[in-house]
């Protein structure tokens, strides 16, 4: 089997409500989404997105992820894609680094490996059946009381796992917040906060010392570096997120002892292919795992989510679901939704998604 074509879309994802994080210093208002289809000469075709969050949250950008697509396609002309590792090799020599990047495409080739197997993606990633996964609200920054307010709509949505979003520039508001919302967490909910870089080591240890609440706190600060010198210094566990980029930056962080657990997310860290590395090295060194993608519609979520429903319950924490947050779905009504607080990847061979080229529309790229 070989690849014959990529096709490239650029389709804006609109958020239903502007979204704010690390304290309020960013904000969203819709998301740069790129869906790519890989046709091959035997008549299979997968489909892939990568959606960065905005291009203030990583080192990753819609239009810096439709160039790469374009400097990779001759390379992937004429490859298998039954061969996500191969193909990843290919993609590596020819453009090294954006990872980001190279997620759609991998992602595409496990949608064709799976068909061309007759195995939805869970099965090929290591599950034994299509397993149910938590999923985690998103709150985004705001007072104690708006935040307070937003965990209780998603209560009754479902959700029992939440990740509030803190983090800013004075230290009493962020411990504030955190106390409130920790004190009003309805019975048997858990919640992490989540920091998004935004504190200094120094504000980070005097924040968490001076809190009682001892729930998962998630990238404290900028670098590893500066997260590992915080999480020897705070009795909560850490998870990161926005840090780790490469298989080599999780081995690093497991010998600094910097966390307890880390977010794996295709679009950050590569496609599936690399996630499902990291996801073996988290469980072999007992860490607990959000396992979601950075963003986009029901097509990047659902990805992800059959890589956590193939992770063993005690390495799972729960996965967040980006299109919760659209007024768009290209996807309609297709792959792993919200069901009464819990997710369930396509039982389809492949990725078990397909977009309405309808809501799609005239590609911007052809290559062939
Ligand atoms: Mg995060």
């Amino acid at each position: 089997m070989k690849i014959t074509r990529l096709s490239v879309w650029q389709h804006d994802l609109p958020l239903a409500e502007p979204y704010w994080l690390s304290g309020g210093r960013l904000k969203f208002e819709a998301l740069d989404s790129t869906f790519l289809r890989i046709d091959t000469d035997d008549g299979l075709s997968g489909w892939g997105e990568g959606c960065p969050w905005g291009h203030t949250y990583l080192p990753a950008h819609g239009p810096g992820l439709r160039a790469a697509i374009q400097t990779l396609a001759p390379a992937l002309l004429g490859q298998d894609p039954r061969s996500p590792d191969h193909i990843n090799r290919v993609m590596d020599t020819q453009l090294p680094g954006h990872p980001y990047a190279k997620s759609p495409i991998d992602i595409a080739c496990w949608d064709i490996l799976g068909q061309a197997a007759g195995l939805p993606l869970w099965k090929l990633l290591g599950g034994a059946e299509a397993t149910p996964v938590t999923v985690n609200s998103s709150i985004s920054t705001g007072t104690p009381d708006e935040m307070i307010a937003r965990i209780q709509i998603a209560a009754r949505q479902g959700y029992t796992v939440h990740s509030a979003k803190v983090g800013g520039s004075d230290p009493d508001i962020d411990i504030a917040r955190i106390e409130a919302i920790s004190a009003a967490l309805p019975q048997g909910h858990r919640v992490t906060f989540d920091v998004n870089r935004a504190w200094t080591p120094a504000m980070a240890i005097e924040v968490l010392n001076s809190t009682k609440a001892r729930d998962w706190v998630e990238q404290p600060c900028e670098t590893l570096d500066q997260c590992a010198h915080v999480a020897a210094r705070v009795a909560n566990p850490i998870m990161l997120d926005e840090c780790m980029h490469t298989v080599q930056d999780h081995l690093e962080a497991w010998k600094r002892g910097a966390c307890e657990g880390v977010k794996v997310k295709p679009n950050r860290v590569g496609g599936l292919t690399k996630a499902r590395q990291i996801r073996d090295f988290g469980v072999s060194v007992g860490w607990q795992m959000h396992i979601e993608d950075v963003g986009g519609s029901a097509l990047a979520d659902t990805a992800a989510l059959h890589l956590a429903s193939a992770t063993p319950d005690e390495n799972r924490l729960a996965s967040w679901l980006c299109h919760y947050h659209l007024a768009d779905d290209p996807v309609p009504g297709q792959g792993a939704r919200n069901a009464k607080g819990f997710a369930t990847p396509p039982t389809r061979p492949g990725l078990g998604v397909t977009p309405d080229p309808d809501i799609l529309g005239t590609p911007v790229a052809i290559y062939e």
